[in-house]
């Protein structure tokens, strides 16, 4: 939003500077054309002034001199004198159409109005220049003929008067306007500048103060981060948390805190660091083959003992170089706590099953008495040997049912460990059904397995711990079974535990017809103590442990109310085929 703002009016002022630019570029240009025609108007009024005198007064100079010449002849007849005359009279002649016709003429303003009357005396003249083309009509006529002339052309003189005169006035004003044009020499031109050059002053101010603010936003900013960036490596130094910042393709690490240091205690050149990444990076390869995600993983210390850390990868911009964020927190202290609370749990639930076991116990036990106890009288009866060793198969048999059971006792008993290992899905369920089985017979449940899997399939996790959370599953089943029998009688309790493989996982369904979960504790099914048994029988740890267990193996796990009770449904990663196993 910002940032468009900001566009917005970068662009705007560039638009406006631009303006400006263009806007100064023509008062400039107008101010030198404005310049330009002052300067050839005050020419040509100063060309005007010079030239309608001249052409007037030429042209009067010209009368005068014919005249006086008129004069001469009328007193001396001789033929130079009219040689003289005629040229005069010729000059005089000529002069006359310059009044209408030059360039100069057309200055002048109204002069073309005496073309008629200047014409008829250049006629007039015409005729005497023509008879002075014959001397010796003069010799007839004499001198009178010149004072004729002369005062025949007076009229003339006083035209040329009159139009001396009107130029005169003209000239003068002209001459005030050339006056005015001095005494304002360039008032536009000059007021043309002065917006042009404040236009400019302000351009290159506005431009400065601009660059200023940038630079000023560009420094803010730069401290801003530079303080940001400070606050940010004291809080990772600061936190509890390991953070460690490693290059993926070299595994060179650039960062870590005071954390990390505590979890690896190995200088930075040790090869832990990039043991510890490079196992970090293993177990952050989720199924789709993205690289970065959750971690939950242990790290064996130079030191002897293991470490549990929880936390995630991802990619960082570090320095501007794509980098890799290790963040994760030593979870090896509540791992523990959580180790121990799902001991305390199992333990809870192996002394609930403490009566099936011992039920259990009790067969073989009871077989093995009578077994003995036949076996001692065929002895005294001198029975034949094949039938005392029947007898003692017998005692061998019951012994090994009744180790299978202390086995799964001690095995379902063990203090949980945080090693991982691939086991088979297959096994790992057989295995919990089996612990199961006896307390499912004597509850008069049907257990129906339907596992879809072969033997091969395998999973990444602490196999004891997911078996926990089977018979977790399986208990849970027959206690909601039991207690809806009890109260509804109807269909006879089953419980189905489906497994089979989608895709690369696998899906576990635990299914009973035990009346499903009720509604106001399906929201929070997964969170520990939340149970509706009884003090004596419910933890309310089991679900929220199963799903702890799930999680560490990259799983998730759900709950759904069916028609007749509830489904668990278990979806857990499963791990690639090794390679010779996928060729048979
Ligand atoms: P606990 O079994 O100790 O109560 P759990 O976390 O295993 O603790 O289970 C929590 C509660 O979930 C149980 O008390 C029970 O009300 C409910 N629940 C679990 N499994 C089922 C099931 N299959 N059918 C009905 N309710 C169930």
């Amino acid at each position: 939003m910002n940032l468009s703002f900001d566009k917005l009016t970068t662009r705007g002022m560039r638009f406006v500077s631009a303006a400006m630019v263009v806007t100064t570029i023509v008062f400039f240009v107008a101010t030198v054309m404005v310049y330009n025609s002052t300067d050839s108007q005050r020419s040509m009024l100063a060309k005007k002034i010079h030239n309608s005198g001249w052409i007037v007064y030429q042209a009067q100079l010209e009368f005068l001199k014919a005249t006086s010449r008129l004069r001469l002849a009328a007193v001396s007849s001789h033929a130079d004198e009219f040689e003289a005359l005629k040229l005069r009279l010729e000059l005089l002649r000529s002069r006359l159409p310059i009044l209408y016709e030059s360039d100069e003429a057309d200055l002048l303003p109204g002069l073309t109005g005496y073309k008629p009357d200047l014409q008829i005396f250049e006629q007039r003249l015409d005729g005497m220049i023509d008879a002075l083309s014959h001397p010796d009509l003069f010799e007839v006529s004499g001198a009178d003929v010149f004072h004729e002339w002369d005062i025949e052309l007076q009229p003339l003189g006083r035209l040329l008067q009159r139009v001396l005169l009107s130029s005169v006035s003209y000239n003068e004003a002209t001459a005030q306007i050339e006056a005015q044009l001095d005494a304002n020499p360039a008032r536009i031109p000059l007021l043309l500048l002065f917006a042009s050059g404040t236009i400019l002053v302000l351009i290159l101010l506005a431009t400065e103060r601009r660059v200023q603010m940038r630079l000023t936003q560009v420094m803010q900013g730069q401290a801003a981060l530079q303080s940001m960036e400070s606050s940010l490596l004291a809080v990772i130094q600061a936190t509890p948390a390991c953070v460690i910042v490693f290059d993926p393709a070299s595994e060179q690490v650039r960062l870590i805190n005071p954390a990390a240091l505590a979890v690896v205690d190995a200088p930075l050149s040790d090869p832990d660091w990039k043991r510890l990444t490079r196992a970090a990076r293993e177990v952050a390869v989720d199924t789709n083959g993205n690289p970065w995600g959750s971690i939950t993983m242990t790290f064996s210390r130079r030191q002897g003992d293991v470490v549990s850390l929880r936390g995630s990868l991802c990619e960082v911009l570090w320095h501007g170089t794509p980098q890799a964020l290790l963040v994760v927190a030593d979870t090896s202290r509540i791992r523990h706590a959580e180790l121990q609370v799902m001991q305390a749990a199992k333990l809870a639930s192996l002394g609930e099953m403490a009566t099936a076991i011992a039920h259990e116990l009790n067969q073989p036990l009871a077989v093995i008495k009578m077994a003995t106890a036949n076996a001692a009288r065929l002895l005294q009866s001198g029975a034949g040997h094949e039938l005392v060793q029947a007898k003692l198969d017998r005692i061998q048999g019951q012994v090994d049912r009744a180790k299978r059971i202390t086995d799964q006792v001690r095995r379902y008993a063990r203090m949980p460990t945080d090693h991982s290992t691939s086991f088979s899905i297959r096994a790992a369920l057989e295995l919990a059904a089996g612990f199961v089985a006896e307390q499912y017979r004597a509850a008069g449940i049907q257990l129906l397995l339907r596992f879809n899997v072969s033997p091969d399939v395998m999973v990444m996790g602490e196999q004891i711990m997911f078996e926990q959370l089977i018979v977790n599953l399986l208990v849970n089943a027959r206690d909601a079974c039991e207690t809806h029998a009890l109260a509804q009688g109807g269909a006879p309790p089953r419980v189905l535990v489906h497994c089979r493989v989608e895709g690369d996982h696998v899906i576990i369904e635990v299914d009973d017809n035990g009346g499903g979960i009720a509604p106001d504790i399906l929201p929070h099914l997964f969170e520990a103590f939340t149970t509706t048994k009884p003090a004596d029988k419910g933890t309310g740890l089991g679900l929220s442990l199963s799903r702890t267990v799930v999680r560490d193996m990259g799983g998730t796990i759900s709950a759904a109310n069916l028609a007749e009770g509830a489904r668990f449904t278990v979806d857990i990663p499963r791990l690639a085929a090794p390679v010779s196993a996928m060729a048979e």
